[in-house]
């Protein structure tokens, strides 16, 4: 089911950046974006692409004081044959609804949701970037929105589509992060929000993120909420290790893990190639002791901003390990060019994971 968007385009259209090399993250903005209302009995409505601009909202409104925001991440990329591309958007919108479900938001029809998208992306095609490595990102986000102070599930919310052409997150070539381990705070635990896509967990996440950022590390790597013991994801990507020649990854069934979608095609190309994958619990020692004995291999963090990150040292209380020599590893590297590769069109896509928009 479609969604009627209305549209009303800018009459001050803004000069598309010249230099892509400047573009950086999530800093410019096209030129319109999505809006749509929803209210209890009535459903959604209102579906309207507007010129961009501020949102005005009820001072008592849910999300500013109870956090009712879930959002999602995605690309769209100009390919080798000049079409326009997202990657898995459909993987995209069923989770911002397994995130609205968890938060009491209301959900969308997928099929009316990726037609918002192909129709913000295509009425915004000339803002996705030409140069190597370069996308348009794709924000969606719903928040809720009742006017008043009771503590209740929302019965009025918005859903939001911008778009920001981004730069190459490494125009140098990848390059290996220094990761710490958290072992004080936590960003989620069993029965919580961790596996949706909301706000609130980044809010949390952010002081350990300062702290790690102060003594020189790029990342907090997070362990689990209950025992502090077995890990997580690091930062906002999730991470594979390898070790003696298998693929370890944390399992998902804990609900504290956000399931990525770089992660999920990571671990499809790494069975293609015929990797043993493991899914599942793995402890901070058993990384550590698989370190001290050089089973450990490589180790890297996966998601939708960059792709590929690489890890090059790990650091736990008083401990510190280089990994792969502080360089990229080889599947790091080869899971990168290969997604990467189909993204941008360069690669067959086996798995049917390219959506094309329309013609660039
Ligand atoms: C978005 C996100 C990821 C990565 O998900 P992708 O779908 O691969 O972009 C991983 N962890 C957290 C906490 C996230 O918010």
């Amino acid at each position: 089911m479609k969604y009627d968007i209305s549209i009303t385009k800018t009459t001050t259209p803004k000069e598309k950046p010249t230099d892509e090399s400047k573009l950086g993250f999530g800093t410019i903005f096209t030129d319109h974006m999505f809006m749509m209302d929803y209210s209890a009995g009535k459903g959604w409505y209102n579906a309207r692409i507007i010129p961009f601009g501020p949102i005005a909202i009820h001072p008592a409104s849910t999300v500013l004081h109870y956090g009712a925001e879930i959002f999602e991440g995605l690309k769209a990329y100009r390919a080798a044959d000049g079409t326009i591309r997202m990657f898995r958007p459909m993987e995209n919108i069923q989770r911002l609804n397994r995130s609205a479900e968890r938060l009491c938001l209301p959900e969308l029809d997928e099929e009316g949701a990726l037609d918002i998208l192909n129709t913000m992306v295509e009425l915004e095609k000339d803002w996705v970037p030409h140069s190597e490595g370069t996308s348009l990102y794709i924000r969606p986000f719903m928040y809720g929105n009742d006017p008043h102070l009771g503590v209740h599930a929302v019965k009025e919310a918005t859903f939001v589509v911008i778009c920001s052409p981004v730069g190459a997150y490494y125009p140098e070539g990848l390059n290996p992060v220094k990761i710490a381990i958290e072992a004080h705070d936590v960003r989620a635990v069993r029965g919580g929000t961790g596996y949706a896509k909301c706000g609130g967990n980044y809010a949390a996440s952010l002081r350990a993120g300062e702290k790690a950022e102060k003594k020189g590390y790029t990342q907090v790597l997070w362990l689990d909420g209950v025992e502090q013991k077995y890990i997580e994801e690091v930062g906002a990507m999730n991470v594979m290790f390898k070790i003696g020649g298998k693929i370890v990854t944390p399992a998902l069934d804990s609900g504290s893990i956000l399931p990525g979608i770089t992660r999920k095609s990571c671990l499809e190309l790494l069975q293609d190639w015929g990797f043993e994958v493991e899914e599942r619990k793995i402890s901070v020692d058993e990384l550590f002791a698989a370190a001290a004995s050089g089973a450990l291999e490589e180790a890297w963090g996966t998601g939708t901003a960059a792709v590929v990150s690489p890890i090059g040292q790990l650091y736990y209380q008083d401990t510190s390990y280089t990994l792969c020599g502080g360089k990229i590893g080889q599947t790091a590297q080869k899971l990168y060019d290969n997604l990467t590769g189909i993204q941008w069109g360069k690669l067959a896509d086996t798995h049917g994971w390219s959506h094309i928009v329309c013609n660039g």
